[in-house]
């Protein structure tokens, strides 16, 4: 039955899923609305996160790429086939007051021209800063990053801090991930590049465009005090975002608290995803997290 209706309108196949869904969804539903594939800095392709997502216990998978769409076909083939829904999705890199902020975009159109333009536009700066992020790395006696970094990223135009990551890992200079983010590619540590991203109106204007809903990605990542975090969600929530991540593969308990709480005090809906980027490398595997909190409206009611 799915399948059917996926092979008969793709375009709209998350709208018409959910006619075949329970409704209401159950409070413990295994949505996974933020993943990785190779289409930007994941490690595997995108047809193997929906296989695995499904084997995981996925029942709504949203695949979500920094800055491109590429992945999005494959996954939705494959989550057709075996009869999971699907959405469309995205993480967008942006600016705000200096920062670098992730903003998921969840159920749009994916052919929609302006979000493509846009999308576009953030992944031409990207070989030019790694190559100046490469250059700072051989400062401290780190060769041939760019290479080493580029040997990792399959889609070039995405090169990313992630793929960089790698190839510290691979030579020996820091013993993991979460290692290479404490000491390099950081602001203040060796191999950070400031980057003008696009900036929040851009991007809320480009998902709110393609009939989507904009969602702050991992908030508990962002070394915002509580008076800057409230701004920024001020701001976000007067430009038409919608939502914010509380359950996330980088939020500790605390941080579901927190966020938990400022998503009933801000009106918006809440999400939940992995931020799985591949086996071993991410912390916490596709349709492994806890559920949402009671107490919190999920995203997935809205699309
Ligand atoms: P970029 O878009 O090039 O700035 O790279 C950002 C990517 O680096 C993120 O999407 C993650 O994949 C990775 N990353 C950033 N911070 C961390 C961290 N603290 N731990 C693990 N991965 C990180
Ligand atoms: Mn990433
Ligand atoms: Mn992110
Ligand atoms: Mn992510």
């Amino acid at each position: 039955m799915l399948a059917a209706l996926g092979r008969a309108c793709p375009c709209v196949i998350m709208r018409r899923l959910y006619f075949v869904l329970p409704s209401p969804l159950p409070a413990v539903f295994n949505a996974d609305l933020h993943c990785h594939s190779t289409a930007s800095d994941g490690l595997l392709p995108a047809a193997d996160v929906a296989r695995r997502a499904f084997a995981n216990g996925v029942e709504m998978l949203a695949l979500t790429d920094h800055d491109d769409l590429g992945g999005l076909a494959a996954a939705r083939a494959v989550a057709e086939e075996v009869g999971m829904a699907f959405v469309n999705g995205v993480e967008i890199s942006i600016e705000w007051e200096a920062m670098q902020i992730h903003i998921l975009g969840l159920a749009f159109d994916a052919e929609n021209e302006a979000l493509n333009a846009g999308l576009a536009a953030i992944r031409s700066g990207r070989i030019e800063r790694a190559h100046r992020m490469s250059d700072e790395l051989a400062k401290v006696g780190i060769a041939g990053a760019f290479e080493g970094a580029m040997r990792y990223a399959e889609n070039p135009s995405l090169i990313s801090r992630a793929h960089f990551g790698r190839y510290l890992v691979e030579t020996g200079i820091c013993k993991d991930m979460r290692s290479v983010f404490e000491s390099y590619l950081v602001p203040g540590r060796p191999g950070y590049v400031d980057h003008r991203w696009a900036t929040l109106p851009d991007s809320i204007g480009w998902i709110l465009g393609a009939g989507g809903i904009a969602v702050v990605a991992h908030p508990g990542r962002y070394k915002l005090n509580n008076r800057d975090m409230r701004r920024f969600l001020t701001d976000f929530k007067d430009l038409g975002g919608q939502a914010i991540e509380v359950m996330s593969g980088s939020h500790s308990v605390e941080n579901v608290s927190v966020f938990g709480r400022l998503a009933n005090e801000f009106g918006f809906l809440a999400s939940r995803g992995s931020d799985f980027h591949g086996p071993v490398e991410s912390y916490t595997d596709l349709g492994k997290l806890a559920p949402l909190p009671d107490g919190l409206k999920p995203v997935w009611e809205a699309f």
